[in-house]
């Protein structure tokens, strides 16, 4: 019932007999010991039902690296409010700036707060959407990403959308909208994703969910992959990337948050 206070049992004993500790505290050791173990556990499993492969935490990144992004705004994301209010988290910014990073350190934090996350790349869940359709199979499949309190897109942008795979995310997206939080990742901006969905009409009612209750954080600085080859990158690509500034909002809704930086204008 209680592995490993058993584990953790002879050495405790060995402490009270040499008189280190008493038995409440014998007992408070074997109790923390357990919890621990089992805390971390169930973080574990939550982490890999969550597809969370490399995990990456808030310590670990180097905000000073990056002195576009606001530390204080990351920090107040990670206190997960915007999950209860299911709003959606965008994180903006040339290849290499820390996205996946920081979208998979703020999954971190609300698997260990015992929320329910899925993560995955936009080609892999586009990817799984069709086959549940060829299957027959779509709306169970939408129900079941709509089971996860926060749902990480990642990699919006790299790769082409496939054809009726914009269709198919926006029902994913209509499914959770004002439902269940998302954080986004991409390397491009609003204007561009007609082009990134091969579709304006898909991508302006995309938006239309995904800017309404809607954080953006652009992060405008290097790649931290190329930080010690900064030399033999050529200009043109060590330069920052522009991110164009999304449309201006339509009929619903308060305005996105930072939209428009100085970068924006050129
Ligand atoms: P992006 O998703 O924006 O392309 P990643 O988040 O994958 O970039 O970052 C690339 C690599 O650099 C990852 O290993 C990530 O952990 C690391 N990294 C990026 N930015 C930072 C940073 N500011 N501090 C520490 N590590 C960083
Ligand atoms: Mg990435």
């Amino acid at each position: 019932m209680m592995p490993r206070a058993l584990e953790v049992l002879d050495a405790t004993f060995r402490r009270i007999e040499q008189g280190e500790i008493d038995g409440i505290e014998a007992l408070d050791t074997l109790l923390v010991e357990e919890l621990t173990v089992r805390e971390n556990r169930r973080v574990k499993t939550a982490l890999m039902m969550a597809r969370l492969t490399a995990i990456k935490t808030l310590a670990g990144f180097d905000f000073s690296f990056q002195p576009s992004l606001d530390r204080n705004r990351i920090l107040a994301l990670a206190e997960l409010k915007f999950i209860d209010r299911a709003e959606v988290v965008h994180l903006l910014g040339p290849p290499g700036t820390g996205k996946s990073h920081l979208a998979t350190a703020l999954a971190v934090e609300a698997v260990k707060a015992g929320r329910s996350v899925a993560f995955s790349t936009l080609a892999d869940i586009i990817t799984s959407l069709a086959k549940a359709e060829k299957d027959g199979t779509l709306r169970e499949r939408i129900r079941y990403l709509c089971r996860a309190s926060l749902l990480v897109v990642d990699e919006i942008g790299y790769l082409p959308v496939v054809p009726g795979g914009g269709n198919l995310f926006f029902q994913l997206v209509n499914a959770r909208y004002e439902k269940g939080a998302m954080i986004l990742t991409s390397n491009r901006g609003f204007a561009e994703w007609g082009e990134v969905f091969g579709d304006p009409v898909v991508a302006t009612a995309l938006l239309d969910r995904l800017l309404h209750h809607a954080v953006v954080i652009q992060i405008e600085g290097s790649s931290y992959r190329l930080r010690q080859h900064a030399d033999l990158v050529p200009e043109h690509v060590r330069s920052k990337a522009l991110i164009n500034p999304p449309p201006a909002p339509k009929r619903r809704g308060r305005p996105p948050g930072r939209l428009q930086t100085d970068q924006d204008a050129g």
